[in-house]
């Protein structure tokens, strides 16, 4: 499997960021939040089985314009895809309100 993959795959050792985009609640800076799918998420257990019912990532974030830490929990599926988020002093936004506030027109 391994083989096919680095055949196929593009480039193999790197597993692509997930981006996470909030507005602190402090200051209404839009923030973005890389994370690395490979090492920054945790299995969660659910049930009877084994088997992973998802993943969960806890994040402590600060912004640029204030000093207002928040603290995030978010809930991903099986196949790490964000599900559900719990944010203290901030709200998740998507990214394209992210892209739309931090774009420069002319700047
Ligand atoms: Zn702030």
């Amino acid at each position: 499997m391994g083989l096919l993959k680095r055949l196929f795959g593009g480039s193999p050792a790197r597993d692509a960021g997930i981006y996470l985009y909030v507005r602190c609640d402090t200051c209404g800076e839009p923030i973005r939040v890389r994370i690395n799918p490979g090492t920054d998420l945790s299995p969660v257990y659910e049930g009877a089985g084994d088997d992973e019912a998802g993943y969960e990532l806890r994040k402590q974030i600060l912004g640029n314009r204030c000093y207002k830490l928040i603290e995030a929990v978010w809930r991903f599926d099986r196949r790490k895809r964000p599900i559900s988020s719990e944010i203290q002093g901030a709200t998740e936004i998507t990214a394209a309100e992210y892209e739309a506030e931090t774009a420069q027109p002319g700047a």
